[in-house]
């Protein structure tokens, strides 16, 4: 069953069941690429009805990440693990532990961070036992949270949608209408009221909304009427799916880009964008800033490098809407392509010149340390 699982769910290179009754640990880890690097992606703790449920989600995780890190144009592969378990009241020290020298054992094929359930907390514990743990606190080396970087990664997304889409050089006077205002949005309405655009905002949580809407005097919509809002670029910041089957025919946007996971509720959907000439900056090519910042912190961090290579999302995607361009396929195809052909180009030719597995057994982190 596992096996068809795998096959069916994207050829993994490996999936590790790791298990330790002692401590109430049932985890899976699943490397889906290491072409590029080590495979890099977060932890997630999730109460799964079935061990099968949590196999299928650790293997499309792990095989999304393999896709945003090389669109992200970064030395990694794709990996991601899951815990079995309720994050509210299964957490332990020696759960953590133990599932840090399972990570350990894979020797920097696969570096994990914190995910859905799990915290910088969690983390620590890891990193107690392994050194290939990322996002861990910014005292003991770690890059923090993620979401300023994303954010930046964002706004140089939709700064690329707008000279894609309008010509534009800035986005002053450009309406932009931001859904979501926690983590990635509120920073992303700081960077978008910085660069002159008119921004209208919408949270469920009023108080978030007030907040923001105080400090910039900014017009603010309702929580599910913003998506369909008259403006010329709609950002998802908030939850996935909300460009479907009953939101597309309503757009009034020219562009979709924004940081939320998952904005096309189907595949589809990006061919039904392309259909109504809406421009659709695909949602892991425009979020990879936290990933970007991550693997900074593989290699000795720095903020300042960190929003540097953050501005790397503007190039990546102009490359999509170019790919998607020259061969008239939708942005969400295009970025696909961009990320296979990568991993087979680059991939191929680490193969051809020092074996396949040369870099992606040590680290990044490991080669830092050696240089010191
Ligand atoms: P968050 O939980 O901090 O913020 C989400 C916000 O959306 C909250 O303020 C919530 O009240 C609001 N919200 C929920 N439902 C809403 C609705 N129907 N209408 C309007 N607002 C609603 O999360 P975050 O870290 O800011 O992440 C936002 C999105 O970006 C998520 O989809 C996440 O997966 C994705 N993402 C985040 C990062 C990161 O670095 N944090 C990286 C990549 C992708």
């Amino acid at each position: 069953m596992s096996f068809e699982l795998i096959e069916k769910h994207g050829e993994h290179e490996q999936v590790i069941f790791c298990h330790n009754k002692e401590v109430g640990l049932k985890a899976i880890i699943a490397i889906h690429n290491t072409s590029l690097g080590p495979a890099l992606g977060g932890t997630r703790m999730w109460n799964y009805e079935s061990e099968e449920e949590a196999l299928i989600d650790v293997l499309r995780l792990s095989k999304g990440m393999t896709y945003k890190a090389s669109a992200a144009g970064l030395n990694l592969g794709g990996g991601k693990a899951v815990i079995i378990g309720d994050p509210k009241s299964q957490k332990s020290e020696s759960l953590f532990r133990a599932f840090g020298t399972y990570v350990n054992s894979l020797r920097g094929r696969y570096i994990t961070a914190e995910d859905v359930g799990t915290t910088v907390q969690d983390m620590e514990y890891v990193f107690m036992e392994t050194p290939f743990v990322t996002g861990i606190p910014e005292v003991l080396g770690g890059s923090g949270d993620p979401s300023p970087y994303t954010a930046h990664g964002v706004l140089m997304g939709i700064k690329a949608s707008a000279k894609h889409k309008f010509g534009a050089d800035s986005l002053k006077g450009i309406r932009v209408a931001v859904q979501g205002l926690g983590n990635v949005g509120s920073h992303l309405v700081d960077y978008l009221i910085n660069e002159e655009a008119i921004v209208t905002i919408a949270d469920i949580d009023q108080e978030k909304v007030k907040k923001i809407s105080d400090k910039h005097g900014l017009g603010v919509e309702d929580p599910s009427g913003i998506i369909t809002s008259d403006c010329d670029i709609y950002a998802p910041c908030a939850l996935g799916a909300t460009i479907n089957d009953e939101t597309i025919g309503e757009l009034k946007c020219k562009v979709v880009a924004g940081g939320a996971n998952n904005q096309l509720a189907e595949s589809k959907h990006g061919s039904m964008l392309k259909e109504r000439d809406i421009l659709y900056a695909p949602d892991y090519v425009i979020n990879a800033g936290g990933l970007m910042n991550v693997f900074v912190e593989l290699e000795g961090y720095s903020a300042e490098r960190a929003i540097d290579k953050t501005s790397q999302v503007y190039t990546n995607m102009m490359e999509v809407f170019k790919i998607a361009q020259d061969e008239d396929v939708p942005t969400n195809i295009a970025a696909n392509k961009l990320a296979e052909r990568r991993i087979q180009l680059i991939g191929g030719l680490r193969q051809q010149h020092h074996g396949r597995t040369a870099r992606p057994f040590s680290t990044l982190r490991e080669m830092t340390n050696r240089q010191k």
